[in-house]
């Protein structure tokens, strides 16, 4: 028989949700705190057009198995959706598709002997399995020395550049190859496009199922309410949440980005402190549009003109058509900026009114009247910076502090975070739980017990 625990989980992202679904899989009680009113955190999707979109582009590769796994076991396997998707490269005042191998050695920006050493280093990154050797240096110095300094200044060095900024020269080249990487496992073939995943109807499909599955096994999700305040007292953790209740927990799994961790648990000895407190994380701010025709045929179009101010423009309805959104076309322009930038300070209108010119470059009909309304989210955790040799700066799920387990996007590595390692990471600290008890290290009390016995 298992031992019954009452654990809080700090977070109703896809890592706190998949965590809370996992532990009460597994007989415990369990409260999960999410400050905002909606559940899904970084994946959530807001209702328009007469079903709902992410605030932020979202789709999975097929190497995303975790994730796929749960939509299967959740019982919702049939509203996933496979479809070829469109990449382009925007640079020199065009867009030069990008989905196959072939389309790498059209790249004008550069000579056809770069374009080869391209096409060759590509080809190599795809498929070394030995990424440790790449833990030691920066993507820049890298891939410099690879494709040639004219080859990497024109095409790899500005997405770096646009998607880190001043931060782009530290990047590690294990964050790189990786994101080459796994691009290859979301193909059949180096000549054909590769195929993504959504959920039919959003991620909310997801994460409301999730939050019911939670439900039905009888947790308690505590939406809208924050933690406040967590000590110890005695064997147990007390939580205080930002309406002044007060809980007493046997152990508690937190999701939340590493430097709001630390704020919470002061009493962290240093050494893991400053694993978080070194965390740096880009945020993004994006302006979705919601518009009366499409600006290109691409779906995902990385930017690699140092003129135009974004990271990339993802036109979701060249994915998933504008037939399932009532005609309108949505699309998706991605800044990822460093905390200080004025972008996260700025109006909507102002970002909406900044963007107009550049989109024109894009699309020259481009007009202001052709969008019914837009948006602007931001998001200041997302995406953590990583760096060379980050392996030996990862906090450890399992924390210093007995019974206190710690999940969030700065621990996925090599892989870059995305929604499939949330659930991998949500599935992982269930695990340590059950592992703990079964070690005698959990509840607190039994261990003390056993120390005196
Ligand atoms: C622009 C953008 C595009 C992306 N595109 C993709 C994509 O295409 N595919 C993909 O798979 N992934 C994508 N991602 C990444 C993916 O969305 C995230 O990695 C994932 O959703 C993170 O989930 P999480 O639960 O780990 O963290 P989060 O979603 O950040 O959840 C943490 C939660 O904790 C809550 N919280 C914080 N403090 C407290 C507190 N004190 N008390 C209670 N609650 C608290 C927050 O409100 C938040 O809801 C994208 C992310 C961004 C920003």
């Amino acid at each position: 028989m298992t031992t019954q625990l009452r654990i809080g989980v700090i977070g109703g992202g896809i890592a706190g949700l998949t965590a809370a679904y996992r532990l009460l899989q597994q007989g415990h009680q369990v409260t999960l705190w999410e400050q905002n009113r909606q559940l899904g955190g970084q994946a959530a999707a807001f209702p328009v057009a007469g079903t709902a979109l992410e605030y932020f582009y979202h789709h999975l590769f097929m190497s995303d198995r975790d994730i796929v796994a749960l939509i299967e076991e959740l019982g919702i396997g049939d509203r996933l959706l496979w479809l070829p998707s469109k990449v382009g490269f925007y640079a020199q005042g065009r867009i030069y598709p990008l989905a196959s191998a072939l389309d790498v050695l059209r790249l004008g920006v550069i000579p056809l002997h770069d374009r080869l050493r391209l096409g060759l280093v590509t080809f190599y990154l795809q498929h070394v399995r030995d990424w440790r050797k790449f833990e030691e240096v920066t993507a820049a110095e890298w891939l410099r020395r690879a494709l040639g300094r004219r080859a990497f200044e024109r095409v790899w060095g500005p997405q770096l550049r646009a998607k880190f900024g001043p931060r782009a020269g530290e990047v590690s080249m294990a964050w790189f190859w990786n994101k080459i990487y796994l691009r290859t496992q979301s193909r059949e073939s180096l000549f054909k496009p590769e195929r993504l995943g959504y959920i039919e109807g959003s991620f909310n499909v997801l994460i409301d199922r999730l939050a019911e599955a939670i439900r039905e096994m009888g947790g308690e999700i505590r939406a809208g309410v924050g933690t406040a305040a967590i000590w110890r007292d005695d064997d147990e953790w007390v939580v205080r949440d930002t309406e002044g209740v007060e809980t007493w927990h046997d152990a508690i799994v937190a999701t939340i980005p590493s430097p709001l961790f630390a704020r919470l648990f002061p009493g962290l000895p240093e050494d893991y402190k400053a694993k978080l407190t070194g965390t740096v994380y880009q945020a993004a701010v994006t302006l979705l549009l919601q518009s009366r025709h499409p600006l290109s045929d691409i779906y995902w179009l990385n930017i690699g003109d140092p003129e135009v101010p974004f990271t990339g423009i993802i036109e979701h309805t060249n994915f998933i058509g504008p037939e399932h959104y009532q005609g309108w076309h949505f699309i998706y322009v991605s800044k990822y900026v460093e905390q200080s930038h004025p972008y996260l300070g700025m109006s909507d209108e102002h970002v909406f009114q900044e963007s107009i010119p550049h989109l024109r470059k894009i699309n020259p009909n481009f007009s202001a009247e052709w969008v019914e309304r837009y948006w602007v989210f931001r998001e200041r955790a997302a995406q953590p910076i990583i760096t060379v040799r980050y392996s030996a700066r990862i906090p450890e799920h399992r924390t210093p502090l007995p019974g206190v387990y710690l999940a969030n996007t700065a621990q996925i590595y090599p892989e870059d975070r995305g929604t499939n390692y949330s659930v991998r990471i949500g599935n992982r600290v269930a695990e340590l739980v059950r592992e703990d008890i079964q070690l005698g290290r959990l509840p607190l009390a039994a261990t003390k017990a056993a120390a005196r016995d």
